[in-house]
């Protein structure tokens, strides 16, 4: 089986796809996390993670399109993070026609722009690849790290203003992905305002039925 997570930054995508791909041993497909290691190569690519741009069309496209040509999606996926704009989502149909594979769901876990900025701005992470939130997930000594002792950071693309930024390129760029995935009949809507165990329930039990 074969899924797409959407929802705008701060919606828990991040956390939840992690769940399901341990949960149902999935191939996890972040393109954020693919750019996140590729960054350290490349200046261009770099600045546009730290502003909350997104990476022109061609670069995504054409990294995801390596990506699924490789063995280990056959055994299911998870697209996190990707599409992110009509022509990707149009780009991906094509790719995946040509491979042969099919979408079974979208699933679109929503939140309000309000608590959306709260949880990103409260993010703290770790070069161990924990994560905290100042309010909601403290560490137990406020900035280090429980299991490595580090020092946590905040991501320089959950900074406030960039995080309003991340938001209102989502309202423009991904957010009629909601539609476009609607009218294909994959879409299935998550109340992302609910707790982290309650929003992973509902997709696995829907995971079980689609
Ligand atoms: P994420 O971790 O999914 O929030 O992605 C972090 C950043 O990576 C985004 O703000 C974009 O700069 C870039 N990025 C990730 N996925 C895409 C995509 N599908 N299209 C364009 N840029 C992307």
């Amino acid at each position: 089986m074969n899924y797409i997570l959407m929802g705008p930054p701060g919606a828990g995508k991040g956390t939840q796809a992690k769940k399901i791909v341990e949960t149902f041993r999935m191939v996890h497909l972040s393109t954020g996390d693919m750019f996140r290691k590729a960054k350290k190569f490349d200046e261009v690519i770099s600045k546009l993670l730290a502003t909350g741009q997104l990476v022109p069309d061609e670069i995504v496209v054409n990294m995801l399109k390596k990506r699924l040509e490789k063995d280990d999606v056959r055994k299911g996926f998870l697209l996190d993070g990707f599409p992110r704009t009509l022509n990707q989502a149009q780009e991906l149909d094509k790719m995946l026609k040509s491979e042969n594979i099919k979408i079974d769901a979208v699933f679109f876990i929503d939140v309000h722009f309000e608590e959306a900025v709260k949880r990103i701005s409260g993010r703290r992470v770790c070069s161990c690849g924990a994560s905290y939130h100042v309010n909601f997930i403290p560490s137990k000594v406020a900035g280090i790290c429980d299991a490595c002792r580090s020092e946590l950071v905040q991501r320089n693309d959950d900074k406030e203003n960039v995080v309003k930024d991340r938001l209102g390129v989502y309202e423009k760029q991904t957010k009629p992905l909601v539609d476009y995935y609607d009218k294909a009949g994959l879409l299935v809507n998550i109340d992302g305002s609910k707790s982290e165990d309650e929003v992973f329930e509902r997709i696995a039990r829907l995971m079980g039925n689609v």
